[in-house]
């Protein structure tokens, strides 16, 4: 393990622990250790990239598939009213984790909050 990887790829390898929500070849999505709400999810391509542009088409591709496809079952899983799906991208953007990661929130009616 090198120094600089980041600590998604460290929990991608297994060598921390996270709630795993799902995997592809690609992507791996987890629970937020932070959550903003109940369900907060957060999905990361494999391979460490830090910006979004950055990604190859076909990780970004893979990335939103994944996105696509967790959205609603994160929504239902907490019987939310909504999901609040987010990036940011940079560290002017709030990011922290220098390895792309997209946010899944779970929203509720009146709840006034978000990313
Ligand atoms: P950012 O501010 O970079 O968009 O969001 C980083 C997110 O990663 C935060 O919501 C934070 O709670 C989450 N996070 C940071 N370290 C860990 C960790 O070790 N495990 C998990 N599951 N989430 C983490």
């Amino acid at each position: 393990m090198s120094d600089d990887e980041t600590i998604f790829e460290k929990i991608v390898a297994g060598e921390i622990p996270a709630r795993s929500v799902y995997e592809t070849d690609a992507v791996f999505a987890f629970l937020d250790a932070n959550p903003l709400a109940p369900g907060h999810t957060l999905v990361v391509p494999k391979e460490a990239y830090e910006r979004v542009g950055e990604m190859p088409a076909d990780v970004a591709s893979d990335v939103f598939a994944a996105v696509h496809r967790l959205t609603p079952k994160v929504e239902d899983a907490v019987d939310a009213d909504a999901v609040t799906v987010g990036v940011n991208d940079g560290k002017a953007a709030g990011q922290e984790v220098p390895h792309v990661h997209v946010h899944l929130v779970p929203r509720f009616e009146g709840d006034g909050g978000g990313p």
